[in-house]
């Protein structure tokens, strides 16, 4: 059976305890390879090896910096298929999706790093005839980047690539049902000739090694992405510590169909945004608001289209649709259509887990459900499912729109869909989101603030937002 390996100090090596964790294929459910179980000695040797690491490497020409970042780059794009495949058995998603979105993205996340630090600047002001005021920005130091399950390579390497652009050091931790990835791309860094100790990569659970880093003194910055409740424990810990934190949570997305909507595109994206990686994505829609003239016909093509989606073995390149990521996970979502049955709501198709022939018979795989008739207060509309549920509600003008929209806890993402411009932009101004897309879904551009209000959580991913969270400012008075 295969053995992941921690990386600290540029080595592979087992837990200290010598522990490790089964890691199960989410579409067989077999156990496929085992995990470091590690805990607080495994993070402190990787602190101790970061610290050993900062001085060299915070201080190195940026130029040198993005050399070693590119380097990685071209490595997991040559490795593409191997890291497909990987992020599929550990995810349960399509192994097709993995290798057009997870590990493309994570390529081009290590990329636009290394390119950005290399137009990185700050400010300068000028009092005239007093002084000049400049602002250096430097590296924290060590951090912490802590990432889901969801979308493992693509989301870990969101937070290392920025953090070490910018010369920090840094202590990461995958999801310890997601680990191969993380594994694979240790491998890949001592081929790219990363220094050692610039990475590290504990493998453990949230509990044990995540809360360690959280609360480790000498780690001065966190970047996590994962649930609202786990967020607020971090932020809990972590401000009186004074740590900086940078929180991606949550989110139940609404998109709004208006009736004068380019109809065939919104259709087929609203089916995308809804079940694309399982419903997995934090960006999903999971709140179809249709306007009352269109709803019937909305309603029916958007079934329709639905029960065509091909839910199936991963690895099939036909499967649109794959496994649901742990048991735990499947019987959370299962547990939420049942509430939703019990507050009301009318299965349009879906609702059941579902048995595939062959190798994947015992896997964890659930129908894409839609749903109608529920309140937009009720709690299947306020509670983040995150799986392939979908509840569809009509409704009569925009205003009503906006407090079904806005009526949630969470502020993620938002879709309009509308060819009424001047509606498009009073809306996006009103809804209360982080991201909008209007007629569109998923379409990114890394310049971009990225990131949710309210529950959803704090501070800004992307573009230079995510150098300037991994540096400490410090303005410099220079009297003339
Ligand atoms: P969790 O919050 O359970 O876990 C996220 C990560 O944090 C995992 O690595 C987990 O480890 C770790 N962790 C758990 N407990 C602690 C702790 N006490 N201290 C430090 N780390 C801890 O989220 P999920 O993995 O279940 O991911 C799904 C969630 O992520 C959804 O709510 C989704 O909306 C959100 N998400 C948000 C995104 C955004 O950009 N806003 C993007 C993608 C997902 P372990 O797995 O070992 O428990």
């Amino acid at each position: 059976m295969k053995k992941i390996l921690n990386y600290i100090g540029g080595e592979l090596i087992e837990p200290a305890s010598g522990k490790f964790l089964s890691n199960y294929n989410p579409a067989t459910a077999e156990i496929y390879s085992l995990v470091p179980d590690s805990d607080e000695a495994d993070v402190a040797k990787a602190v101790e090896s970061a610290q050993r690491a900062y001085a060299e490497w915070s201080n190195l020409p940026a130029e040198i910096r993005y050399e070693k970042l590119i380097k990685i780059a071209e490595l997991i794009s040559e490795n593409l298929d191997l890291l497909a495949e990987a992020e599929s058995n550990d995810t349960g998603k399509p192994k097709s999706l993995a290798k057009q979105l997870d590990i493309p993205r994570a390529a081009s996340n290590f990329r636009f790093y290394a390119t950005a630090i290399m137009h990185f600047g700050s400010e300068s002001y000028e009092t005239i005839g007093q002084a000049i005021n400049y602002t250096l920005r430097q590296p924290i130091g060590v951090v912490g980047c802590i990432s889901p399950w969801n979308l493992p390579l693509y989301l870990l390497t969101w937070k290392i690539a920025p953090a070490l652009a910018a010369g920090n050091c840094v202590i990461a931790k995958p999801s310890e049902l997601t680990p191969m990835t993380a594994f694979l791309l240790s491998e890949l860094c001592i081929k790219a000739g990363l220094p050692p100790g610039v990475l590290n990569i504990v493998h453990g659970l949230g509990s044990k090694v995540g809360a360690t880093i959280v609360r480790h003194p000498r780690i001065r910055a966190i970047s996590f992405t994962g649930g609202t409740q786990t967020g607020k424990w971090i932020a809990n810990q972590a401000a009186p510590m004074f740590k900086k934190l940078s929180l991606e949570l949550g989110g139940k997305n609404p998109s709004i169909v208006f009736a004068d909507c380019n109809y065939q595109i919104a259709l087929q994206t609203n089916v995308r945004s809804s079940f694309l990686n399982q419903g997995e994505i934090c960006l999903c829609s999971s709140r179809i608001f249709i306007e009352k003239d269109i709803y019937e016909k909305f309603r029916d093509d958007f079934v329709q289209k639905v029960k065509e989606l091909k839910v199936g073995d991963p690895l099939d390149p036909a499967t649109e649709i794959g496994a649901i990521v742990s048991k735990t996970h499947m019987e959370k979502i299962l547990s939420y259509i049942d509430l939703a049955k019990e507050e009301g709501g009318r299965i349009l198709t879906g609702a059941n887990r579902m048995r595939v022939e062959g190798r994947c018979e015992n896997g964890y795989f659930i129908e894409p459900t839609v749903i109608e008739g529920l309140g937009f207060d009720c709690r299947t509309n306020q509670e983040e499912i995150f799986g392939p549920v979908v509840t569809l509600q009509p409704f009569d003008d925009e205003n009503q729109v906006i407090q079904y929209a806005n009526s949630v806890s969470y502020g993620l993402a938002a879709m309009i869909w509308t060819e009424n411009l001047s509606r498009a932009h009073r809306l996006a101004r009103q809804l209360e989101s982080g991201v909008i897309w209007i007629n569109s879904w998923l379409l990114r551009d890394l310049r971009t603030p990225f990131g949710g209000i309210k529950n959803s959580g704090l501070g800004r991913e992307g573009g230079f937002e995510a150098l300037r969270f991994f540096t400490e400012e410090k303005n410099v008075c220079v009297k003339i």
